[in-house]
């Protein structure tokens, strides 16, 4: 795997380090690396002034080629979806790059997300076998028919007892929401005709703009 060199000034004693960080893995190569994405262990920095343990967030992107899916994390600074010009295809004259690009959309799953949370999140679904875009819906839904305003964000995750959505409010996380199949099966059925395989970033924007666009 490629390494970088990145810079990051310590969050306390404020001195300017340098580390190399891995550009990218592949889990199907280098399945070791999961559990340091899953627990976020890879995005955090230990200064060797003051020890201080550090989190930053850098380029990174994740690749699980035996569940076909490739995620990229990107930083703040990236405005936009990573994957756009690879799905330009409208001005695309070439008919077998064409094909190509076709063919990879419905074999692979491509995501851009901006948080190693997000990145975690999207790597459970996909483990667990559902699809995050009936996900992002399924949340709105939920968060809707609460009406409950405290809650700022649900989160996907597996437990021993099956599938939850974990509550995030102010002070932290609250409690758990359990996936409901059917319910998953019925937005999954009224909405798989609408959904557009070149959209990468799936998120409660995405879910929110996709509810306008069918209602
Ligand atoms: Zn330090």
């Amino acid at each position: 795997m490629a390494k970088r060199t990145i810079h990051y000034r310590c969050e306390q004693c404020g001195k300017l380090h340098m580390a190399q960080v891995y550009e990218g893995v592949d889990v199907a190569k280098e399945p070791q690396f999961r559990s340091r994405v899953m627990d976020a262990s890879i995005f955090d920095f230990a200064c060797p002034d003051c020890g201080y343990v550090n989190g930053i967030i850098y380029p990174f992107v994740y690749h699980d080629p035996d569940r076909r899916f490739l995620i990229r994390l990107i930083d703040q600074t990236v405005t936009g979806d990573p994957f756009t010009s690879l799905f330009d295809t409208e001005e695309e004259t070439d008919a077998a790059i064409k094909g190509v690009v076709e063919d990879m959309k419905q074999r692979y799953r491509f995501r851009a997300v901006r948080t190693p949370n997000d990145l975690m999140e999207k790597i459970a679904i996909f483990e667990a076998g559902y699809d995050d875009r009936v996900i992002e819906l399924m949340k709105i839904f939920l968060l809707s028919s609460r009406n409950d305003s405290s809650i700022l964000h649900l989160y996907f995750a597996p437990t021993d007892d099956g599938p939850v959505f974990l509550m995030e409010i102010e002070a932290g996380f609250t409690g758990s929401i359990p996936l409901e199949e059917t319910l998953y099966d019925s937005i999954a059925a009224k909405t798989q005709e609408a959904m557009n395989p070149a959209d990468t970033e799936i998120d409660s924007l995405w879910a929110s703009k996709f509810f306008d666009r069918m209602n």
